[in-house]
């Protein structure tokens, strides 16, 4: 079998109501998939973690070492990719499009076999998993506390057992909105703040000290990727656990995080980290360092799947009667092709997911939806 041909397919939808975290604005949505064909016919997707246009012209760049390859070979098409533009890659869109390929083949390998791509990586030690909400960004136009107190009361009324709030907007206003949604979310659902890098270290400090006692689980992305020093200065001057890792891409980019204890929960993304082939040694290397993984998922349901997949195989730690379990992270924002894309949605019940078990990453791609969802092209 061999690599014949490969594909990117932009998706788009403009937002009526704009939203925006603390460090981006989305007026519209827009994912690239990325589709390989073997000369026997067999296909797989997978999909890239950031901007579509630039992701899509680097998987383009990828293409001509990829055709004539075994896609089976999935460790040796990484290393051979990687070095291709290793030498101005490294971090970054190289990462996020080898991700959409490695995704992709990974789904091959799995139709290939007859298995998921859970069992190619070693097993499934389980079946379904807790989601987490992920919405409240800043809607234009509404008030923040409200409208956040709303929608953690809907996750509640929904099922969900927890939900991620966008923070990094300025201290006061956020903490005013992290009282609302505690008070919306009762004591018994878990709640954690996302700064997306909008804090600086004394805000990130404060900010933590003072919602603290608000039961937050984790405080996520509180200061730039780039600043380790600053998170572990956020990490040991506050009480609520650190997460980070959507923007640390590669086992070399999350090792310094891991190794030097800048975060407590590490959130590699299978979009953007690597794919199945790189997310599998990072979260080797988190268990070697005792930091917990919670893998980061945003973009379209093949993001999710793999996301499933992945989660399907992470191997409690430690293994005891009543496991520490994995959690999906489950964005409800406004996007109407996240699961048009597949033939049949991947939704929760009362806030939990099953996970697919059909070979490869169990789905099967919506091409009417590819279609109604293609990005205009635009001068
Ligand atoms: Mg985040």
């Amino acid at each position: 079998m061999k690599i014949a041909e490969v594909r990117t397919h932009l998706l788009e939808h403009r937002l009526s109501v704009p939203f925006q975290s603390a460090s981006m604005r989305f007026d519209r949505r827009a994912h690239v998939l990325v589709e390989i064909i073997c000369d026997n016919g067999l296909t797989g997707w997978g999909e890239c973690l950031g901007p579509a246009r630039p992701n899509a012209a680097v998987v383009a760049a990828y293409r001509n070492w990829l055709i004539g390859m075994d896609p089976l070979e999935t460790e040796k098409i990484w290393a051979v990719l990687y070095n291709a533009l290793r030498d101005q890659g490294q971090r970054g869109l190289t990462l996020t499009a080898l991700s959409g390929i490695d995704i992709a083949l990974w789904d091959i390998k799995g139709k290939h076999f007859g298995a998921s791509v859970s069992t190619l990586l070693g097993g499934r030690f389980r079946d379904s998993v807790k989601a987490y909400a992920t919405g409240s960004f800043k809607r234009d136009g509404v008030d923040r506390v409200e409208d956040n107190a709303k929608d953690i009361a809907l996750y509640r009324s929904q099922g969900f057992h927890a939900s991620k709030i966008k923070v990094g907007f300025g201290i006061e206003e956020d903490l005013r909105v992290i009282r609302a949604a505690r008070d919306a979310a009762g004591s018994d659902m878990r709640l954690m703040a996302d700064a997306n890098h909008g804090y600086g270290v004394l805000e990130a400090v404060e900010f933590g000290r003072r919602a603290a006692d608000y039961g937050l689980d984790w405080f996520e992305e509180p200061v730039v990727p780039e600043q380790l020093a600053a998170y572990r200065e956020v990490r040991s001057k506050q009480p609520i656990p650190v997460a980070g890792g959507e923007t640390w891409h590669s086992r070399w980019g999350m090792k310094e995080p891991i190794e030097s204890r800048a975060i407590d929960i590490v959130q590699p993304d299978l979009a953007g980290v690597g794919g199945f082939t790189e997310a599998k040694r990072v979260a080797d290397l988190a268990a070697l360092h005792g930091v917990r993984v919670v893998p980061h998922v945003w973009g379209t349901a093949v993001h999710i799947a793999a996301a499933l997949q992945f989660i399907a195989a992470m191997v409690p730690d430690p293994v005891r009667v009543n496991p520490i379990e994995p959690i999906l992270e489950f964005d409800r924002t406004d996007n109407p092709f996240r699961q048009a894309v597949i033939q049949s949605p991947i939704e929760h019940e009362n806030g939990v997911v099953a996970i697919p078990n059909a070979p490869g990453l169990g789905i099967e791609i919506n091409r009417d939806a590819l279609q109604e969802f293609k990005m205009k092209d635009e001068a």
